[in-house]
Formats: structure tokens, C-alpha cells, sequence
């Protein structure tokens, strides 16, 4: 690995995140996956180490820190072969939403849980008839006018991990009184702790071809009823809230690819000095070399814009955290994809073997380019929004 612009904190930050990671690795990841559970043991360590909650408000049990941190986690974790999805969903996505947006009683009630690994909560914004275009969501909170309580009707997909969450933070809309009347369409994006057990709330796993321990469901909502103060947030602070969450998950999707593709990258560079057929190992033929070359360069790349994004996050800066966040993502997605598919190649028919543990990346590896928004979605927001370019849609 080429040297981090890290701090002194940062580093040793990473190298005992690293540590902690070498001692699970990719073995024990896929013997969880293998016998259908979850990494409930490397979970409970990170946690005790205060990793899980590293950017949460120390306050409510977290480290203070924010998502610079948090994607060192994530990346260290990585680049040991044993990433921990759900870390993009429970602290970065949810605890930052919480921390920044919640009331007294959210924080208290979720973000000790979330810091401790004791309380889980997934995040569903994505709907079978919205997909990329996430303004499309149908997803609707009513007033009941009696009670104050809300009522909360729609379909969520592919969202991760409900099985081990305590709640899922669900994005909706609100039903205005014109709404209803059909004088206008200003429905706002609005966001709910859902607990898993409500009456109504009902989920279905969906059969994923991705060898991962966390499961992916189509959630259905059926006019679930939820206290008024299951709102997090202002009603009409929509999207900036939204984003104060979503540009976290960017930054935290870029440190899973990027983790990823160190992993592999690893792998493959470690066998290439040793593997030899010929005369010197084929590492020593430039064909095998310069693609793998390629791809630490392409790591590192997209590892930069992943820190200028966390720093700019963290510093408050949510418009420059978007831009960067989203360039974050694309690059990372990419030098991961490139990195695995590299590294499986170098291993010849290794590659493809499960002792090797690679093949099943190529997979893993297609998520970070897809989701939580996709390569053609991001060139979209650059060309319009950095760009100036006209919209074709
Ligand atoms: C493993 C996994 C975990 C996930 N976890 C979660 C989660 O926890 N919570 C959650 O809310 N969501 C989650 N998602 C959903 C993910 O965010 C979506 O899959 C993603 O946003 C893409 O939406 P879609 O699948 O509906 O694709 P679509 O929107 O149907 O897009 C299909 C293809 O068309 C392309 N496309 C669409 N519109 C355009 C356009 N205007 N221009 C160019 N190309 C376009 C896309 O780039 C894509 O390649 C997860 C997905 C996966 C695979």
C-alpha cells in the first residue's frame, strides 16, 4: 500500500483497525456466509474497540469522530478481506442522520445502541418503480388526525441487512391536504424509524447472487402505524436531511470498494511474485505486471478523493461533500471492479477456485457500481451539476 496523507491519529487508527481485521480476514467471512450467519464476533470486537461508533457524538457513547474515521474502519476492514457492509447503513448513514437531525430522545434511544453494536438499524430508500430515481418514490406518511400518529404505506427493495436491524429508517413522503385534493404534487422526502416488529411492516429476503452475510429485502409497508415522534427530523427540511446521510454512504460505499480492491489487489501481487511457470515468476512479465500497476494507481486515486470528501464532510461542507462524495464513489467502483477482475486473472485457474477466495469478489465488487447510486447516475450529476451540460431526461 502506498503511504496515506494520514495524521498521526489516522494512522494509528488504520493500523489497529488493520490488526483487528488480520486476526478475522477473509476466511472467517466466508465461513459465516457458508454456514448462513452473521459476523456477529468480528461485529462485537469493532464494537468494543469503539470502531463501530468512531464518528458518532461522544455524548452518546461515540468517538467524536466523523466519516474520515469511519471509512478508515471500513476500508481497514477491507483490505483484511472482512468488510462489514453494515457499516455504511447503521453508524454512517442512520447515526449521522440521528446525530445531526434527531431529537433528544432519538439520540438517546438509538445512538449509544448504534456506537456499542447492541442496536442495528438499516436504511430503505430504494422502491421497485423509483430505482435510480429515487424522486420518485411513492412511499407516503399520512396524519391520522385523531392521534398525531403517522401512517405509513409503500414498497422498499434491495435494502440490507433487516434481519439482524432493530428498526429501518424508511424514506418517505408526506401526503399534504392538497395532496390529497389533487391541487398539487409538492410531496416532500421524509424520514421514519420503523421498528422491525410494527404491526403491518412485513419484508421478504431476496435471493441475491452475491456471496455476502448480509441479506438483502423487498420491504412492504401496509399502512404501519407509528408515533408522532417517529419522525426524524423536520417535515420540511426534506432533502438536505436526506443528503446528510446519503453523502456518508457515498463516502462509506467508496471505502468498501476501495477496501475490496486492495484485498485483491494483495492477493494477486503476492502470487504473482511467487507463481512461476517459466524461467521468473510471472510477475516479472509486464503483461501481468503493469494491469496490476494499473489498478494500485487507480486504488490510490479514488482513495484521495475519498478522504478530500470525508474531510469536506466533516468539515460542514455538505454541497462540496456531494460532488466529491459522488466522484469518490464512481472512481472507487471502478478501481475496484478493474482490481478484481485483474487479480483473478492473475491467479489463472487459482482465480477461480474457492481456496483463492477471489472469484466471489467479482460479484461483491459489481455492488460498488451499482449501488447506492449508480456509475451512469454519477456521470449524470457530474455532467449536469459540475459540468453545466443539459439533461436529456
Ligand atoms: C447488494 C445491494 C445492497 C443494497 N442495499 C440497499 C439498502 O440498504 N438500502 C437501499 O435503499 N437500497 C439498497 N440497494 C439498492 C441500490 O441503491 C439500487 O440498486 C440502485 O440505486 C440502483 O437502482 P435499481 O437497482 O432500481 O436500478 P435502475 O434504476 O433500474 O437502473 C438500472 C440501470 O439503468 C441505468 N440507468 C437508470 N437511469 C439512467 C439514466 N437516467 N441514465 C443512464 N443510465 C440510467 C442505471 O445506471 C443501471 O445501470 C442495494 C443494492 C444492492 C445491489
Amino acid at each position: 500500500m502506498t503511504a496515506m496523507i494520514d495524521s498521526e491519529e489516522h494512522k494509528a487508527l488504520r493500523t489497529a483497525v488493520a490488526s483487528l481485521g488480520k486476526r478475522y480476514g477473509r476466511d472467517y467471512l466466508a465461513a459465516v456466509t457458508r454456514e448462513n450467519r452473521h459476523p456477529t464476533e468480528l461485529w462485537a470486537d469493532a464494537a468494543k474497540l469503539g470502531y463501530l461508533g468512531v464518528n458518532l457524538p461522544e455524548a452518546y457513547g461515540g468517538g467524536g469522530g466523523g466519516i474520515a474515521e469511519l471509512s478508515i474502519v471500513l476500508e481497514e476492514l477491507g483490505a483484511a478481506g472482512c468488510p462489514l457492509l453494515m457499516l455504511i447503513v447503521s453508524p454512517a448513514i442512520c447515526g449521522t442522520v440521528i446525530a445531526r437531525f434527531g431529537t433528544d430522545t432519538q439520540k438517546q434511544d438509538w445512538l449509544p445502541g448504534i456506537a456499542d453494536g447492541t442496536r442495528t438499524m438499516a436504511f430503505g430508500i430504494t422502491e421497485p418503480d423509483a430505482g435510480s430515481n429515487s424522486h420518485r418514490i411513492t412511499t407516503t406518511a399520512r396524519r391520522d388526525p385523531d392521534t398525531g400518529d403517522w401512517l405509513l404505506t409503500g414498497r422498499k427493495v434491495f435494502i440490507s441487512g433487516v434481519d439482524i436491524a432493530d428498526a429501518v429508517l424508511v424514506v418517505g413522503r408526506t401526503e399534504t391536504v392538497s395532496d390529497k385534493e389533487g391541487r398539487t404534487g409538492g410531496l416532500k422526502p421524509c424520514l421514519f424509524i420503523v421498528p422491525r416488529d410494527a404491526e403491518g411492516f412485513t419484508r421478504r429476503r431476496i435471493d441475491m447472487d452475491i456471496e455476502s452475510p448480509e441479506k438483502q429485502f423487498e420491504l412492504t409497508l401496509d399502512d404501519v402505524r407509528l408515533p408522532a415522534d417517529a419522525l426524524v427530523g423536520d417535515e420540511d427540511a426534506g432533502l438536505l436531511q436526506l443528503f446528510a446521510g446519503l453523502n456518508p454512504e457515498r463516502v462509506m460505499t467508496a471505502a468498501f470498494a476501495i477496501g475490496i480492491g486492495r484485498y485483491a489487489l494483495d492477493t494477486a501481487v503476492r502470487y504473482a511474485k511467487e507463481r512461476t511457470v517459466w524461467k521468473e515468476p510471472i510477475g516479472a512479465h509486464q503483461a501481468v505486471a503493469h494491469p496490476l500497476a494499473q489498478a494500485h494507481i487507480d486504488l490510490e486515486l479514488a482513495r484521495l478523493m475519498m478522504r478530500k470528501a470525508a474531510a469536506l464532510y466533516d468539515a460542514g461542507d455538505d454541497v462540496g461533500a456531494g460532488e466529491a462524495a459522488n466522484m469518490a464513489k464512481y472512481a472507487a467502483g471502478e478501481a475496484c471492479v478493474k482490481a478484481v477482475d485483474q487479480a483473478v486473472h492473475t491467479l489463472g485457474g487459482n482465480g477461480l477456485t474457492r481456496e483463492f477466495g477471489l472469484a466471489s469478489l467479482i460479484t461483491v465488487a459489481r455492488v460498488a457500481r451499482i449501488a447506492p447510486v449508480s456509475r451512469e447516475m454519477i456521470l449524470n450529476y457530474v455532467s449536469h451539476q459540475t459540468l453545466g451540460l443539459p439533461k436529456s431526461y
